[in-house]
């Protein structure tokens, strides 16, 4: 049975970076990332501008000035500042020609059109000089940046009214399940809510993917063929439930009829050791256990993976050291994958009742990564930890 690590790699060599979109600026461009370099247009500040509220001087003119004239912010003169004038200057307002230092006016004693200062001024205090922040041509915005509400503010700083961001890949949920009714139904007998079909469709959302169908079947062949053929048209199509060998597991077969070709099933691992990955045409299709636990954890190994990568970011594949908080004893048949906490000042496992429940999710932040057979380790030993976001 192949390793986690190995069968990460086998999905990253069936992906690659989306193509590129054209999107307008606005609130819409959050979390996209950035799909080619984006350059300054002009320099920034494209004058020599005041950072203070205050007056432009001439360094070195002498203490005593007088006071030729007003710029405010968004104002200008072409004027210029002659020997031992000063000119009253508010903070973001262009610098009059002639003039090398701005001082603060809490550092001038005002006498009708004269002013005293206090010190003499140095060249350049209290000036931000063009082109300080960016030049132009500067590559300011580096393709694969993630746009968040900093980059946004830069994106209107440099006038992008249309921004080029990498495609978002399109994704189908199928939760597959007899038991399995929706949220707005009330389970009856053995039937349990699907839990599953939201929370994927959430964390590849959360990822940054398009989802796009997200549909609940029975256990039952047509029923899956169907469903399955009308999200191939999708980029990758994540089922839960059915990969096991039970009798009532259709959705290999099911797969295999529509023509998948099998990159794994089964990998070592606890919880998801059912996983299964192939390709149907040019979509991925990933199929989860159905257990919560281990679609999760299935879905962070190797759905978000791949979906990052489409997105034009790097897998996030590589687990972190992390302390560990508490002393820690387990014995795992497998090499294990279990909901952890990370805090500021270290790592510890949370309570853990089986795959079956997602409860300890709701807390978890990372998942810590424990061998197969025995382990311990004691409270400030550093532990293998994937964080979650
Ligand atoms: P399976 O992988 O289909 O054998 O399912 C394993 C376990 O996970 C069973 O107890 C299912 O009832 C449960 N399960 C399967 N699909 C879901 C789902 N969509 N939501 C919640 N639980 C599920
Ligand atoms: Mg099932």
């Amino acid at each position: 049975m192949i390793d986690v690590p190995a069968a990460q790699q086998l999905v990253l060599q069936h992906v690659r970076c989306g193509s590129t979109a054209s999107i307008p600026f606005g609130l819409g461009c959050l979390d996209r990332t950035i799909a080619a370099d984006i350059r300054a247009e002009q320099d920034s500040p494209a004058f020599d501008k005041s950072m203070m509220d205050g007056y432009a001087v001439r360094a070195g003119d002498g203490n005593r000035l007088r006071v030729v004239g007003v710029i405010p912010a968004g104002g200008a003169t072409s004027d210029p500042l002659l020997p031992h004038e000063a000119m009253r200057i508010f903070t973001g307002a262009p610098l009059p020609l002639g003039a090398d230092a701005v001082v603060k006016q809490e550092d001038v004693q005002r006498e009708q059109d004269h002013i005293q200062l206090s010190q003499t001024a140095r060249v350049g205090q209290n000036i931000l000089r063009r082109g300080s922040d960016m030049k132009i041509d500067d590559v300011v915005l580096p393709q694969g940046t993630l746009i968040n509400p900093a980059v946004l503010g830069l994106l209107a700083t440099l006038g992008c009214t249309t921004v080029p961001v990498v495609q978002r890949p399109t994704v189908s949920v199928l939760a597959t399940g007899s038991e399995l009714v929706a949220v707005n139904q009330k389970p009856v007998g053995s039937q349990i809510r699907n839990s599953n079909g939201p929370m994927i469709a959430g964390l590849a959302q959360s990822c940054g993917a398009e989802v796009i169908n997200e549909l609940l079947v029975p256990d039952d062949p047509t029923r899956l063929r169907s469903a399955i053929s009308a999200c191939l048209t999708s980029d990758v199509l994540i089922l839960s439930g059915g990969v096991s060998v039970g009798d009532y597991d259709h959705v290999p077969k099911v797969l295999a009829e529509l023509g998948l070709v099998t990159v794994f099933h089964q990998v070592n691992m606890k919880p998801g050791k059912p996983v299964l990955f192939g390709t149907i045409g040019g979509t991925l299709v990933f199929g989860l256990p159905g257990n919560p636990l281990s679609a999760f954890v299935c879905f962070h190994l190797f759905v978000r993976p791949a979906l990052l990568v489409m997105l034009g970011r790097s897998p996030q594949i590589t687990p972190i050291p992390a302390q560990l908080t508490i002393d820690c004893h387990s014995k795992h048949d497998r090499p294990t994958y279990a909901p952890a906490k990370i805090h500021s000042i270290g790592v510890e496992p949370l309570p853990w009742q089986g795959s079956s429940t997602i409860r300890a999710l709701v807390e978890a932040n990372a998942l810590q990564l424990f061998p197969a057979g025995e382990f311990h380790a004691k409270a400030g030993d550093h532990v293998p930890v994937l964080p979650l976001k």
